[in-house]
């Protein structure tokens, strides 16, 4: 007996998730195409980034299946982790001269790209402001092996090695993230010109801009004839929780606080208060810079104060 062609269900072909908003997923597929209003599984988490598979139902596109996803940039929201983007090739956490420089913040988002292993450059925007007193921190991340870019967006000074990150043969993905009021919208629309990004004004009371993005959105970079590129606009958060993280990954997500831990004596040392510690020595002695130990001190005690429970 012949078989009747199932005529909803077609072949599963595959995408990429450029944007998720409420219900719908914006979709690049590999074909080229980008397909908005697609539909997903309720049971399929998604982000910006991620690999899935999806099919015609009905005429309608529908997501059936997310790929396994690695370098997944995550925060703590709420009291859990939650993916901001997924697959991500290089991040780059953009900072800027001026009253928006916020160690603190920066840590946080250079310790979760460096716990998923996702390589990550620093970008240092607002050039034309100088770098006053932040020059020495600048160079601090320098010499812990985190690359640093410096550019002047608005003045489009500098953006072309961000770019140059971008063009990278192994980069399909990039995605930027910062507080709100350092330029990314501005570096954005630099990278990729008519991105109706907005760009927002900084509150000079608080240094900090106005938030002009609440979900995750990836923009194409065309490259002539080949795939287009993925950039992720992630929203620019004042908080970027690490509770979800586990106390060990803490200490090897600062470079320095890794290489100095292989001389403390107890293989378990959590450099707060033990003995012979080769991370406080290295404090001590200005080797270490004492605001990257703090920065470590208060993720720390963020992941204990959650464990607690
Ligand atoms: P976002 O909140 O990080 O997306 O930042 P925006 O791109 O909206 O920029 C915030 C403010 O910083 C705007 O007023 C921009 O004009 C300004 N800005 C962006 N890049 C530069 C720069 O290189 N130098 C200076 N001085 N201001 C800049
Ligand atoms: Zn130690």
């Amino acid at each position: 007996m012949k078989e009747k062609p199932n005529k909803t269900v077609e072949r599963q072909s595959l995408a990429q998730v450029l944007e998720v908003s409420r219900r719908f997923v914006t979709l690049y597929t590999e074909a080229g195409d980008v397909i908005i209003g697609t539909s997903a599984s309720k049971n399929v988490e998604l982000v910006a980034g991620d690999s899935v598979a999806f099919e015609m139902r009905d005429e309608e596109p529908f997501v059936t299946e997310r790929m396994p996803a690695s370098r997944c940039l995550c925060r703590t929201f709420h009291g859990a982790q939650k993916r901001m983007g997924a697959n991500i090739d290089r991040l780059c956490v953009i900072t800027a001269c001026g009253a928006t420089w916020n160690p603190i913040a920066i840590d946080r988002m250079l310790a979760a790209g460096s716990v998923e292993g996702i390589p990550t450059t620093l970008i240092v925007n607002k050039l034309d402001l100088g770098l006053g007193p932040i020059s020495e921190m600048v160079e601090t991340y320098s010499r812990v092996g985190i690359p640093v870019l410096q550019c002047s967006a608005k003045f489009g000074e500098g953006v072309e090695q961000v770019h140059a990150l971008l063009t990278e043969p192994d980069v399909s993905v990039m995605a930027l993230c910062g507080v709100s009021g350092v330029g990314k919208s501005t570096i954005l629309n630099a990278l990729i010109p008519g991105t109706k990004a907005k760009t927002g004004e900084v509150s000079e009371k608080t240094g900090q801009g106005k938030q002009t993005t609440s979900q995750p959105r990836g923009f194409l970079a065309q490259q002539g004839e080949e795939r287009a590129k993925i950039v992720i606009d992630l929203p620019g958060v004042q908080f970027f929780g690490l509770s979800h993280l586990s106390e060990d990954s803490v200490a090897s997500a600062f470079s320095e606080i890794r290489e100095y831990a292989q001389g403390c004596k107890f293989r378990d040392c959590s450099h707060v208060k033990e003995a012979t510690c080769a991370v406080r020595e290295g404090v001590a002695s200005g080797e270490i810079a004492a605001w990257r130990y703090q920065s470590y001190l208060q993720v720390l005690d963020e992941v204990r104060e959650a464990n607690k429970w």
